[in-house]
């Protein structure tokens, strides 16, 4: 058996990994070994995957290396693997219109995780089924917290009124790397600097989650024409609730007034360390923008671009002007420079130029 093959199967065998410095040098060790594997070891990797209805494997060679999976979803879907949703990023007509005449006929075995699956599908005909249902809701979909076409987001998309897809993130992804790291470019993008303006709901100073050089070439994909973005929050009170500023394409930002206060905040606000400034910078090492959209895969998911890594459901905030849903931008893990956990998230309408953050944590 070939050693980068041995390598990944007793990872993901393997239970417990002793302490946090051991699993990260394992997790490190795996995702080389995914990004080095030949297309020869692809292929064992996959058939093995594949006939063992192993999601964890699958889901690994579907956000390390996208379009891995192709030709085997029809597969997958007789077979009922259809968990992580991820593994059907890009499946086939025929495995969709499986998945789909299953949830028409009544026969889905899980109603949510065929809709989850058919989302990261995201081809026409997924288009059109949630269109047809949104307008003729099944009687499968009473069951559900939200309606079918809802569930676009947690692949990063969403149906528009006219029934189009529209896509929430943007097409390139760079992680966000420490100083010492080789593909380390300083200057770029920086985050967690300190702010002149204070929280309207609980007074501590705001911080510049992210400050994007948008004449950098590498933040191209933002795609906005200016020459810099800030994005503020309250690194305290956005662990409760979104906060939404307006700002400017030259590094303008303000409390945005249609933000509404969470209906619980904590008293202790001022205990709270803040965040430490600039402990990551952007890299110029693109990788692909799958990589990040399984929280269980063993990589730093603080970057900018890509899929979020949410920690729980899917949330793309509403901007407060327009109503449409936000496009993710940027996220920081503060596992990946603290010993602390939880994913703050950045989004904006380019449309109002609002931004707005969040947080999540198992
Ligand atoms: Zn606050
Ligand atoms: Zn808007």
């Amino acid at each position: 058996m070939n050693e980068r093959i041995e390598t990944i199967k007793a990872f993901h065998e393997c239970r417990n990994f002793g302490n946090a410095d051991k699993l990260r040098t394992a997790q490190r060790n795996v995702a080389a070994a995914y990004h080095s594997l030949s297309s020869e070891e692809f292929g064992t990797l996959t058939r093995f995957a594949v006939d063992s209805g192993n999601g964890d494997i699958l889901s690994h060679l579907a956000c390390f290396q996208p379009g891995s999976l192709s030709g085997l979803h029809l597969e997958l879907a007789q077979k009922g693997v259809l968990y992580p949703p991820v593994i059907f990023h890009g499946a086939d007509q025929q495995a969709t219109n499986l998945i789909i005449e299953q949830l028409d006929n009544g026969e889905a075995e899980n109603v949510n995780l065929s809709l989850l699956a058919l989302a990261w599908a995201d081809n026409p005909d997924v288009q059109q089924a949630f269109h047809s249902w949104r307008a003729t809701p099944p009687s499968w979909s009473k069951s559900l917290h939200v309606p079918p076409h809802e569930y676009a987001d947690s692949a990063g998309w969403e149906l528009t009124e006219n029934g189009e897809r529209r896509v929430l993130i943007l097409n390139k992804s760079y992680p966000l790397v420490p100083h010492d790291h080789p593909d380390a470019i300083p200057g770029v993008v920086q985050i967690n600097a300190p702010s002149e303006s204070s929280c309207q709901w609980c007074g501590r100073r705001m911080t510049a989650l992210f400050d994007f050089d948008l004449s950098n070439a590498l933040l191209v994909s933002i795609g906005i024409e200016g020459s810099r973005l800030r994005i503020e929050t309250c690194d305290v009170c956005t662990c409760y609730g979104m906060v939404f500023t307006q700002v400017d394409w030259s590094g303008g930002t303000s409390w945005h007034p249609g933000n509404i206060r969470p209906d619980y905040l904590p008293d202790d606000a001022a205990d709270w360390d803040f965040p430490k400034a600039n402990a990551l910078v952007l890299s110029d090492h693109q990788r692909p923008i799958t990589e990040s959209a399984d929280r269980n895969m063993p990589i730093s998911f603080s970057q900018v671009g890509g899929h979020p890594s949410w920690e729980q459901d899917a949330e793309y905030p509403r901007c407060p002007s327009c109503q449409h849903r936000m496009v993710f931008i940027a996220q920081i893990s503060n596992e990946d420079y603290a010993a602390a956990e939880g994913i703050y998230y950045a989004f904006i309408c380019q449309d109002c130029r609002v931004a707005a953050t969040h947080y999540q944590q198992t």
